[in-house]
């Protein structure tokens, strides 16, 4: 029986009749059909069971992007489980956080990890699933035949996902059925997927952005996806010529805008390029239109929130800004208690069925974040212009504070990216002995020719003396996580000393 509350019963509803439809296509295995996609994940929901998983446990998986993890995905929240995806880069002793904060009842991982993290399971069942989705989880879900979705309510829990905790532990924001079902229909509809659709895959899927994103508006649209097993610039240049789409992180489109093939005919058939999880520059916007002659559809989101704004469809895509509220999703930017006019700087809030349920036992983290009338205080500074776009000027914390004044480091880093040989910047607070902190650019050329003095001066003219940094650092490159995000806890870290 079709079960409306049920995020696998909504999403397979979506191509019910097209079972024979390809889903996925591979450069290098045969096509999954949507028809063997949903099998294999009653298979994975039946052999789950037969390992003892109940409603409501979670099930802990590290493993490589391969479809058969999708259909291990599908099957765990089929069996009424909780899914729990953890980065492949996450070491024994990270992963044995995870694990004993959230006590699955299964962790599938590599083979390759599998004595390691038997000693760090503890009542967890370990099983194997390799980069070429065999291992002792494809052996036990073999032979096995159909499976009911076992009921759910909107509100219980289909994912935990892990924040990337970049202060303190890494929280586990708890998602429901509906909060992923309503976001990923809104946004096949806001985007306008349908099944004429080819989006190229190549997000990992431990993150929002792949597997919810990516994976779930896919589904919905019953749309094909090129699966490619992560980011490579010569796959997705050979799948463009028949491909739709494209969802990536800033890191696809500056990597791609490397590449010489990526021209204006290569795109000709792709109707739409979108781009999240980090800030675009808008240099990269500007590039990717001169090149291919489409302007890339930015929006923002975040674990907590799935999607929650996003420029037009129809409409100016405007650089720079994340767009506007998605339907369905109240935004407003706050400071001490009340909005802030426009074009000034808050802290943004959204409330609306993307919020998620609360972070996996942290009442009190959760009560700091999430309010008792259902806005989320997602920690990011941002501004509204008077058309309602609204940019992201970074993460709250940070925000540098020298001297008592408020330095947000977008504006400086704006003004460093727009000198003549600068590749990228980014700019951080570390300690000070007489400001509390200090402004400190950390730059990366485009040229050889550029150097910190060029850098320093050029921004004396435009910047109130208290932004100026303290020192400029040249650096070959910015570190980023896995989704594109520049680290500047760790920078902040490196250049802790430069004052002391
Ligand atoms: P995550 O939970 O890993 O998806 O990270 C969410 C964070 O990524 C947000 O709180 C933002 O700080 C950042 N983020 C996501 N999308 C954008 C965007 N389009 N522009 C700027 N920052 C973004």
């Amino acid at each position: 029986m079709y079960d409306q509350n049920h995020l696998i019963s909504r999403l397979r509803a979506a191509s019910l009749g097209h079972e024979t439809r390809n889903f996925a296509v591979f450069p290098a295995r045969a096509s999954v059909t949507f028809g063997e996609l949903f099998a294999g994940a009653e298979r994975n929901a039946a052999a789950l069971v037969a390992m003892g998983v109940q409603p409501g446990d979670r099930v802990a998986v590290q493993v490589h992007k391969t479809i058969e993890a999708i259909q291990l995905y599908l099957g765990t929240v089929m069996a009424g489980g909780v899914f729990l995806p953890l980065n492949t880069a996450y070491t024994t002793a990270e992963v044995a956080y995870f694990l004993g904060d959230a006590t699955p009842r299964v962790l599938v991982c590599d083979p390759e990890r599998a004595d390691d993290l038997q000693s760090v399971a503890g009542d967890a069942k370990v099983v194997t699933l390799d980069a070429n989705g065999a291992g002792s989880l494809t052996d036990a879900v073999v032979g096995r035949g159909g499976f009911e979705p076992v009921a759910r309510r909107a509100d219980d829990l289909a994912a935990i996902l892990y924040t990337s905790g970049t202060t303190g532990r890494s929280k586990g924001a708890m998602l429901s059925h509906e909060n992923l079902a309503s976001n990923s229909t809104m946004l096949k509809e806001y985007w306008q997927f349908s099944d004429h659709d080819v989006l190229i895959h190549a997000l990992p899927i431990f993150h929002t952005h792949g597997l919810f994103v990516a994976t779930n508006v896919a589904l919905f649209a019953g749309a094909k996806v090129v699966f490619l097993s992560g980011f490579d610039a010569g796959a997705i240049l050979d799948a463009m010529p028949t491909a739709t789409a494209l969802m990536g992180v800033p890191t696809f489109y500056t990597r791609l805008l490397a590449e010489e093939q990526l021209t204006r005919d290569r795109a000709a058939n792709m109707r739409l390029f979108i781009s999240g999880s980090a800030p675009l520059l808008v240099d990269t916007h500007e590039q990717w239109e001169a090149r291919t002659g489409h302007r890339i559809l930015e929006r923002y989101g975040m674990t907590e929130t799935n999607m929650s704004t996003s420029n037009p469809y129809d409409g100016e895509r405007r650089a720079g800004t994340v767009g506007f509220p998605l339907p369905g999703v109240e935004a407003r930017i706050m400071t001490d208690g009340a909005e802030v006019p426009d074009g000034d700087i808050g802290v943004l809030e959204v409330r609306g069925a993307n919020v998620f349920q609360g972070y996996w036992q942290m009442p009190e983290k959760t009560a700091e974040e999430l309010r008792p009338d259902g806005w989320f205080i997602t920690g990011d500074m941002a501004k509204r212009d008077a058309d309602g776009y609204i940019t992201i000027v970074g993460r709250e914390k940070d925000l540098v504070i020298t001297g008592g004044f408020n330095v947000y480091p977008k504006e400086v880093e704006s003004l460093i990216d727009d000198i003549p040989g600068v590749l990228e910047s980014a700019v951080i607070g570390v300690p000070h002995p007489d400001f509390g902190e200090a402004v400190v650019a950390v730059v990366v050329p485009s040229s050889d020719a550029l150097t910190a003095e060029a850098v320093a001066a050029a921004l004396a003219t435009d910047l109130a003396k208290f932004k100026q940094p303290k020192q400029v650092i040249l650096v070959p490159e910015l570190p980023r996580n896995t989704m594109g995000k520049v680290q500047k806890k760790a920078l902040r870290e490196e250049h802790a000393g430069l004052f002391a």
